[in-house]
């Protein structure tokens, strides 16, 4: 299906992949009783009402983390579970003009005019705590929240193993941003090794962006990368994200495929690499 703002295209017989002006993704899952909404991207047009076409079942809606293309409905549906420690970044950060800012800064050439009355407004949301272990029903269809603290001090990712698939998010991806203000490079390894532990359950992790699902292999691959980080033996390539200066860890080209084959890339600060540098 397709509207002004949104995209949604099936990847799983009751999982549907919708996105946003700026690539950013979310996930509805249907189970026998209800359904989830996985992230609520930018509040670019009305997600809720996109949603509605695609299901009849009610709609609970979870957040990954608190970034601004991933929360934009939660301010249309007025509740949202997500992880205490991303909850007050949703308000410090979420406000619409950040929002359409994220919108705006993407490359979106023949995308159409957004007007101000597009713009989901920020207003206060019920807010339900999810932590790490707490499990999703749906009917038919459970998730598991894992907590990876690492892009955001919050960040979850949320392991269905019928489907062996993990809906993960910025928290593991080909362009990593360790550099925003979440967990140091030391503790983002922990909680990998950590989710590591998950490897026998999951084959595939679709994430926030970029279109298609990676392997699992991802997790290893930026293990490894962490601890090269760590150790300094990483590329540390100086480059940017949204004209935040950042090192790679590995040598990529410009859509963040790195030249040596591996998968997981991670942009850091050499100021939040140890915890003793960083003040929670
Ligand atoms: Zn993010």
């Amino acid at each position: 299906m397709e509207s002004k703002f949104f995209k949604s295209r099936k990847i799983l017989d009751r999982v549907t992949l919708i996105s946003g002006l700026a690539g950013e993704q979310c996930y509805l899952i249907e189970g026998e009783e209800k359904a989830l909404l996985i992230d609520a991207l930018s509040g670019i047009g009305s997600l809720k009402a996109f949603v509605r076409e695609l299901t009849d079942l009610p709609v609970e809606l979870v957040l990954t983390h608190n970034h601004v293309d991933h929360i934009g409905a939660a301010f249309e549906y007025g509740k949202a579970l997500i992880h205490p420690k991303d909850i007050p970044g949703l308000y410090e950060m979420g406000d619409a003009a950040s929002r359409l800012g994220f919108v705006n800064s993407q490359h979106r050439e023949g995308g159409p005019v957004i007007r101000p009355e597009d713009v989901v407004p920020a207003t206060p949301i019920r807010t339900y705590p999810i932590e790490d272990g707490d499990v999703l029903d749906l009917g038919g269809i459970r998730l598991e929240a894992i907590h990876v603290p690492g892009h955001t001090w919050g960040s979850l990712v949320f392991l269905d193993r019928a489907a062996r698939v993990i809906y993960s998010g910025d928290a593991v991806n080909a362009n990593t941003l360790l550099f925003l203000g979440g967990a140091s490079i030391e503790e983002y390894r922990e909680a990998l090794i950590r989710l590591n532990g998950f490897a026998e359950a999951c084959d595939v992790l679709w994430g926030g962006h970029g279109g298609m699902s990676v392997p699992f292999s991802i997790v290893p691959d930026a293990i490894e990368l962490c601890g090269e980080i760590m150790a300094g033996t990483d590329d540390a390539v100086p480059g940017d994200f949204l004209g935040r200066p950042a090192l790679y860890a590995r040598k990529k080209d410009p859509f963040f495929r790195r030249f040596d084959g591996g998968i997981a890339n991670i942009a850091y600060s050499r100021d939040r690499i140890w915890k003793h540098q960083i003040r929670k």
